[in-house]
């Protein structure tokens, strides 16, 4: 079955609690949740006037196609709340698609893996915590190395630990 990895993210309210409910969403729509890592919390990338971001790295069994898995995550997004206000703005929930299996795809609405994820350390410090040997497949380098290479600095703190 597929393997799927999920970034979830959000500075907005209640952080921990919309994480979970977005757990809850994806464990129920997209698919078996095997793996999840601790959560981060960093800094606003690109922003700074807004609050720190909560993020989580989860890894799933998908039945789903990608194309599937981005209609599952927009759907819950906006069940969410989500407010599409501006650009790297703030948000109750965000959630990307880091990689799906070994898959490299490129279409209008879907980049996999996610063009950004090597460029940001909240994004591999918690991939590094659960898939610390994956291999990405258009860098063709594991995780660890890309997290030993990341030029971003911005200083990622250990949360909470997971609790499923
Ligand atoms: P944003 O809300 O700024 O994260 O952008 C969401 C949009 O980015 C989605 O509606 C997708 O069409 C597009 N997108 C492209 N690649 C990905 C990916 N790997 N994961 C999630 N969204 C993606």
């Amino acid at each position: 079955m597929p393997k799927l990895y999920l970034l979830l993210g959000g500075n907005l309210g209640d952080r921990p609690l919309y994480l979970s409910q977005a757990r809850e969403q994806i464990a129920a729509q997209i698919g078996l949740i095997v793996q999840s890592s601790a959560l981060y919390e960093t800094a606003a990338w690109g922003k700074t006037d807004q609050p720190a971001f909560l993020n989580q790295v989860l890894e799933v069994q998908t039945t789903l196609s990608p194309e599937q898995v981005l209609q599952g995550i927009n759907q819950i997004e906006q069940e969410l709340g989500r407010i599409r206000q501006e650009h790297w703005g703030a948000r109750v929930i965000d959630i990307d698609i880091l990689f799906y299996d070994q898959l490299i795809l490129q279409t209008q609405r879907l980049t996999i893996p996610h063009p950004q994820l090597h460029l940001r350390r909240f994004t591999l410090l918690p991939l590094n915590e659960i898939a610390p040997h994956l291999l990405h497949p258009v860098l063709n380098l594991q995780i660890t190395q890309l997290l030993r290479d990341c030029p971003d600095k911005l200083p990622v703190h250990l949360y909470v630990s997971a609790t499923d």
